[in-house]
């Protein structure tokens, strides 16, 4: 067995390692950073008050810690207007700088349904007032997640039917062929700006039909060949 040398005591107690469970194994996907993309979906953007030309992608980050895997998403504070965002999610098993498009593909390890829960109300302040998007998207459990399925048994995915059910009522619907910036071209464009690596995560954006949601309001999510996501929000 290969100990470390030197054993780290550290002065607070050490945070768990967040992670996602992974369809068909007990192994653990464990989580690095967590990406998404901003206004992927042209009639999303269209909903937002924007214009849908494929400008570049833009990105933004949530806190890594904020995955959920249990699907609790208690309602949280200093809002009232927090929205659903449900997204393909795309977990990777290798990284890089400056990655080609044609080459994304092999270091994405899986996929999983996610939602990008976004307290609204605060965005559209930030964004009136020209400051950072955090308090709006990188709240504590803002980040829902279903387990991960391998590449190997989804296949690399390009078109696909994405939905959110709220209460057994359809609320999003969308194709992932409808994507501006395809995965490949997301990974080409984010590995400009960042050193990507494993255990990265990326939302990759969400279709039309975002709205708000109550405390003990059902979401169900759905991608084609991928895991579904139930969330109950408490
Ligand atoms: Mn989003």
């Amino acid at each position: 067995m290969n100990l470390r040398e030197r054993v780290y005591e550290f002065v607070v107690d050490l945070a768990p390692l967040p992670a996602v469970p992974v369809v068909g194994t007990r192994r653990t996907f464990p989580v690095r950073r967590l990406y998404c993309v901003g206004r992927n979906y042209a009639e999303h953007t269209r909903e937002m008050g924007g214009d849908p030309k494929r400008e570049k992608p833009f990105f933004f980050q949530k806190a890594p810690d904020s995955i959920v895997t249990d699907g609790v998403f208690p309602y949280p504070p200093l809002t009232s207007d927090v929205h659903h965002e449900i997204e393909l999610v795309v977990a990777l098993k290798a990284g890089g700088q400056n990655i080609p498009s044609a080459k994304a593909k092999d270091i994405v390890y899986g996929y999983a349904t996610g939602l990008d829960m976004t307290r609204r109300d605060l965005q559209a302040e930030a964004k009136k007032q020209g400051r950072p998007w955090e308090a709006a998207k990188a709240f504590d459990r803002a980040a829902p997640l279903s387990a991960i399925t391998p590449i190997e048994q989804s296949g690399f995915l390009t078109k696909g039917a994405i939905t959110l059910d709220v209460n057994g009522e359809r609320r999003q619907t969308g194709d992932l062929a409808d994507m501006v910036w395809p995965v490949a071209d997301i990974i080409a464009e984010l590995s400009q700006l960042f050193l990507l690596a494993p255990g990265d995560l990326i939302f990759t954006g969400t279709p039309s039909g975002v709205g708000a949601v109550k405390r003990g309001d059902r979401l169900h999510g759905e991608i084609a060949r991928l895991a579904p996501l139930d969330v109950v929000v408490t």
